[in-house]
């Protein structure tokens, strides 16, 4: 059974990783309204991640006996001064997720909820690798700049994403 503190923490998680969901899916919107389908599906996809996260804490908290709190869903931004911002805002925004995921590690370790600790490493490994994605991104785009026929490549790179189901991490998800 989970302590009172950790069980809260963690239903904050769960509403910070459905906001971030609820973010990308914004983000998806304004790439499509912006004719950049790749890009908008690339986001669409991270905004199905986000909610497997979500969804992969939720389970723990039953699988711990624990009770499940939802929580109401903040609204996202959903304007933006371009596609590329939208990348640099989904890299802050993994940035503010790994502070969080740290944080809830810190107060796992310190209620010595020795089980909670596990669960939470595979997300500290896995916001390492989502900073690593976006920053990519964004590298890219840096790169790109304002050439039409480079921006249109990428938005068919990201467009080629697959789902993480069908990836070489799929086998770590929790589906
Ligand atoms: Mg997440």
């Amino acid at each position: 059974m989970l302590n009172e503190a950790v069980q809260n923490a963690i239903n904050s998680q769960i509403n910070n990783e459905l906001f971030s969901s609820y973010s990308y899916l914004s983000m998806s919107a304004f790439c499509e309204s912006k004719q950049f389908r790749g890009c908008a599906h690339w986001m669409r996809l991270q905004s199905q991640e986000e909610n497997s996260h979500a969804m992969r804490l939720y389970d723990f908290l039953i699988a711990r006996n624990g009770r499940v709190r939802l929580m109401p869903v903040a609204e996202p931004q959903h304007d933006f001064g371009s596609v590329p911002e939208v990348f640099e805002k989904a890299l802050a925004q993994e940035e503010q997720v790994t502070n969080q995921i740290n944080a809830l590690y810190e107060l796992a370790f310190k209620e010595k909820a020795f089980a909670a600790l596990v669960e939470l490493e595979w997300f500290i490994n896995e916001q390492v690798e989502e900073e690593r994605t976006a920053r990519d991104v964004v590298h890219k785009f840096s790169m790109v700049k304002d050439d039409p026929a480079a921006m249109l490549d990428l938005d068919r790179e990201l467009g080629s994403r697959m789902a993480e189901s069908a990836g070489p991490r799929g086998a770590a998800s929790a589906e």
